[in-house]
């Protein structure tokens, strides 16, 4: 008999469990569903459209998707057009590959003004994902704030100091391209409440921010006098000592004419947002370190601002049906067991942490587990899946489909550019119902 595997969200996470069961070479039936049109998650919306060689990891995905024992199901949004419950009766095995698609909210007094967005927002806004192209976050501010020190915030500096022309061989969308040229944004400060040596930014990225063709990263060289933390394991240690010196580096920069600076601002807590309806400035508090914790010295000043922008970290979706926790952002398990026949993989299982082949060890244990736990199957899956999904009138796009999408986007591309993404979802579909007569998948 064979085993019905349901996985859902087709970002890495889902693809590498996919691909781990493959590799186990069962009698196995993969379905994955995804709730947008497109594969891929945070790769398509997440990572940065000027770093293309990252998104190439989507030809091994590819590979995956196209195996005989695995389908594809998009625009199918579990919670919406089926539940957890029923998809549990459908499935021998169920796993959550669900991510962390919501902003951690910036606690602060003030907050909620308009001009603070949060990065999953502020991201999504630039790579097209349909939750938010609608964002329009006014980029018409001489100084933007960026909360954070990973290379979210890296990527939101970067993207806003970089020219057009840096942008030529990116997929960033036109509306924010055309939005980020037009702003007269001339500081961008990255605030982090920690100090230099503590920041996460992964020294590959920091070092890009000293190549921009007009825009300057600044850093004040007292920031930098406490050196390598002393509370740091050995691999925080290294990372530390490579950013030190590449931010010295920065420090002894001569910003000359560029037009724009990205200003790191360390030990800098945000207190409070400032301003009518809109925020203003924003009141920040100098920490000092103490072993390894940022702790508030009561000096406090204001940076006038007219947009912040917080990169803070993720929280997972709450799904009915799976237990959730709702201080960490992740469904509640044992080593990725949530209940019998129910796993979890990737962000909303770890949180949001790590890089993209992090979630790979996390697709190999669910194999594992579902191979131990699963028994010999037997339970309907796709048929019934199919089935249901034409009763409830939802039109799930296959793969094949989803290659008719990428293939116009292609074929719609600036000279340069890889893509010109289609961004809503009733564009893709009016895309696919056009061409549809004589196109059907099998
Ligand atoms: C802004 C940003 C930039 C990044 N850049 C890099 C980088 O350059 N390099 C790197 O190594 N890592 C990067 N990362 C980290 C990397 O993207 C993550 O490690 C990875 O995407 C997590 O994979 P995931 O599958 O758990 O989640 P996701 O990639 O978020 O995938 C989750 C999928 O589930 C789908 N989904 C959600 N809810 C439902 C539902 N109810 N029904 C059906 N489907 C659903 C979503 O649409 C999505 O497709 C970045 C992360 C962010 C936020």
């Amino acid at each position: 008999m064979s085993l019905s595997v349901a996985i859902v969200g087709s970002g890495p996470a889902g693809f590498y469990a996919a691909d781990a069961l493959l590799k186990l070479e069962l009698d196995c039936r993969i379905d994955l569903i995804e709730r947008l049109p497109t594969p891929f998650g945070l790769i398509r919306g997440g990572v940065a459209p000027d770093h293309q060689s990252t998104k190439r990891v989507t030809k091994a995905y590819e590979r995956t998707a196209q195996a005989e024992p695995v389908r594809y199901f998009g625009n199918v949004h579990l919670g919406r057009d089926l539940s957890l419950d029923e998809l549990r009766q459908l499935y021998d095995a169920v796993i959550l590959a669900v991510g962390s698609p919501k902003d951690r909210p910036l606690e602060v007094p003030g907050a909620e003004k308009r001009g603070i967005i949060g990065s999953a927002a502020f991201v999504g806004w630039y790579n097209g994902h349909p939750d938010f192209v609608d964002l329009a976050p006014d980029l018409q501010a001489e100084t933007v704030a960026v909360i954070g020190n990973g290379n979210v915030a890296l990527d939101i500096a970067r993207l806003l100091g970089k020219t057009r022309a840096e942008m030529a061989s990116s997929d960033i969308t036109d509306y924010a391209a055309a939005a980020i040229e037009g702003s007269p944004v001339g500081a961008i400060h990255i605030l982090g409440r920690r100090d230099a040596g503590h920041a996460k930014f992964t020294n590959k990225e920091l070092k890009e921010m000293g190549a921009l063709s007009d825009c300057a990263p600044i850093v004040d060289p007292k920031d930098l006098e406490a050196g390598v933390p002393a509370d740091l394991e050995e691999r925080d240690r290294r990372l530390a000592e490579k950013n030190l010196a590449t931010l010295k580096g920065f420090a002894e920069l001569d910003p000359g004419g560029k037009s724009r600076r990205v200003v790191f601002d360390f030990c800098a807590q945000p207190r409070e947002i400032l301003g009518g309806d809109k925020v203003e400035a924003l009141r920040v508090e100098r920490t000092r370190m103490e072993a390894g914790r940022a702790i508030g010295t009561g000096e406090t000043w204001d940076l006038p601002c007219g947009a912040v922008i917080t990169a803070i970290g993720y929280r997972g979706p709450a799904i009915p049906g799976a237990p959730f926790d709702d201080r960490r952002g992740t469904f509640v398990h044992d080593d990725g067991r949530i209940a019998p026949g129910l796993y979890a993989v990737g962000w909303c299982k770890r949180g949001p942490t790590g890089v993209i082949g992090t979630n790979k060890a996390d697709g190999d244990l669910a194999a594992k587990q579902i191979v131990e736990d699963a028994g010999s199957g037997g339970k309907p899956g796709r048929d019934r899946l199919k089935a249901l999904l034409a009763e409830r009138g939802v039109r799930y796009i296959d793969y094949p489909e989803w290659k008719r999408i990428e293939a116009a986007e292609e074929a719609a591309a600036a000279p340069g550019a890889p893509r010109r993404k289609l961004v809503t979802i009733g564009d893709m579909l009016a895309l696919l119902d056009e061409n549809r007569a004589g196109t059907a998948s099998p």
